[in-house]
């Protein structure tokens, strides 16, 4: 796995991921942490997963499903 968004307020941790930045869905406010492999780190991409993630996150909502604590991102 070389990319996970993990929920703020979850146990989770991602432990040997770097963390690229917050992402925060406008729903419900929850943030969420997205963590690269070291060895894959690339702002770019997160930028893309962010997108990626706000459109999932919506869905959800959508759904009227809870988020899970860990999110696997593409690449
Ligand atoms: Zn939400």
């Amino acid at each position: 796995m070389k990319a996970v968004a993990i929920e703020k307020s979850s146990r989770e941790k991602a432990a040997g991921f770097q963390e690229m930045g917050t992402f925060r869905c406008d729903s419900c406010g929850e943030e969420f942490s997205i963590g690269h492999n070291p060895a894959s780190v690339d702002k770019g991409v997160a930028e893309t997963q962010a997108k990626w993630l706000e459109k999932v996150l919506a869905e959800e909502h959508e759904r009227d499903t809870k988020h899970p604590d860990r999110i696997e991102l593409p690449e």
